[in-house]
């Protein structure tokens, strides 16, 4: 089968590798669409990956059932679903109390396995994955699905640890309206009566957030925390989604969030937590105000994006490519040319 991975720092090529053999409690799945997460593009570039090339990527998967282990109940051949890439432990105290991303097993630090970080990934013909990670996505399509693997169930859960900030009338601002930044704007639009303040670089990204749902769009520059405290009669906005996380939007979100607010960095952008944690200490922090990073999600939350989905809350805007141009697809994304997702179909 084909299969795209990564053969060093920088370098992704398209491969014929074996179809995976399944174990007794596995799944192999016929992928149908791929999702291209911008943390695959801190993977080809930087040390997140968990294990030695070749490594075929790609964390955002929807397919069908192929094969089902030995040792599998519940499940069939024909089925379609995600999988949900929390591959936890399923018995530390956390991953029994449903929460799987912050699985002790993994380490203080660190988050529990993920399809094609450190087992192999989705952007391939076929994945095995483990049974209980397959979610059920009824007749959804798979380019809308694949997406909320990540890109909505990130979100999700960012937006609903923060909830308690959504209040009516409430200001939140969603910085980086890229893959997740566009599905994080139609769930708060959804689920809540906030004004959203959408910030990108980018003036197609802009537009889209509009298109989502956005209230209010700013151009992300030096001003752009200024602006959100003059929209806010210089209190600030109550919550603060960074789907960026680089030294410019943590400083942005530190001068612009309101006392008792919330700061969430989801952005793996290589910006200096550091600073950001220094300033929420220090005398230009609000008070009350909160910090929290925010890694991927639970099942529930998974669950619950796709009945958004199905419900038409939230519909991905997807760049199709076919998965022999992953490169390509990713070249584009780094270059600021994907509007929403790019989705790989084998
Ligand atoms: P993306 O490339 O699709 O979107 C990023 C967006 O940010 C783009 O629209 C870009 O124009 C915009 N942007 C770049 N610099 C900006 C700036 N200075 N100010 C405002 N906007 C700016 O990326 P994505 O796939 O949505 O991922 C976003 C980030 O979240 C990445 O760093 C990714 O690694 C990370 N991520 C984290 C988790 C987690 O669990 N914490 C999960 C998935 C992705
Ligand atoms: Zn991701």
């Amino acid at each position: 089968m084909k299969a795209a991975q990564l053969m060093g720092p920088g370098l992704l090529e398209i491969n014929d590798v074996p179809v995976p053999e399944i174990g007794p409690s596995e799944l192999l799945i016929r992928v149908g669409a791929a999702g291209i997460c911008h943390s695959d593009l801190h993977l080809l570039h930087f040390p997140y990956k968990m294990r030695e090339e070749p490594l075929t990527i790609g964390h955002e998967i929807a397919g069908t059932i192929e094969a089902v282990g030995t040792g599998v109940d519940g499940r069939s051949v024909g089925e379609r679903g995600v999988v949900y890439l929390c591959w936890s432990c399923g018995q530390c105290r956390e991953c029994m109390s449903g929460n799987e991303n912050m699985c002790l097993a993994a380490g203080r630090t660190a988050m529990p396995p993920c399809p094609g970080l450190g087992p192999e990934g989705g952007m391939a013909e076929y994945v095995k994955i483990p049974a209980r990670s397959f979610v059920p996505i009824g007749d959804l399509d798979f380019l809308q699905a694949a997406p909320l693997a990540d890109a909505a169930l990130t979100s999700y859960h960012a937006i609903r640890g923060a909830r308690e900030h959504l209040q009516p009338g409430a200001t939140a601002v969603v910085i980086g309206i890229g893959g997740l930044g566009h599905v994080a704007v139609q769930i708060l639009r959804a689920i809540s009566a906030v004004r959203i303040i959408a910030v990108d670089v980018g003036q197609d990204q802009l537009d889209l957030a509009k298109r989502c749902g956005a209230d209010i769009t700013l151009e992300s520059g030096p001003d752009t925390a200024q602006h959100i405290l003059d929209l806010t009669s210089a209190r600030g906005a109550e919550v603060i989604f960074d789907f960026v996380g680089v030294d410019a939007t943590a400083q942005m979100s530190v001068q612009a969030v309101a006392p008792n607010g919330a700061y969430r960095m989801v952005g793996l952008g290589g910006g200096n937590p550091g600073i950001t944690a220094e300033a929420a200490g220090g005398p230009g922090w609000p008070w009350g105000a909160s910090i929290r990073k925010s890694y991927g999600g639970t099942r529930n939350d998974l669950v619950d994006s796709i009945a958004l989905a199905q419900a038409g809350l939230v519909t991905v805007e997807v760049a199709r490519f076919d998965l022999a141009d992953a490169r390509d697809a990713l070249d584009r994304l780094e270059h600021g040319k994907v509007t929403g997702r790019a989705v790989l179909v084998p």
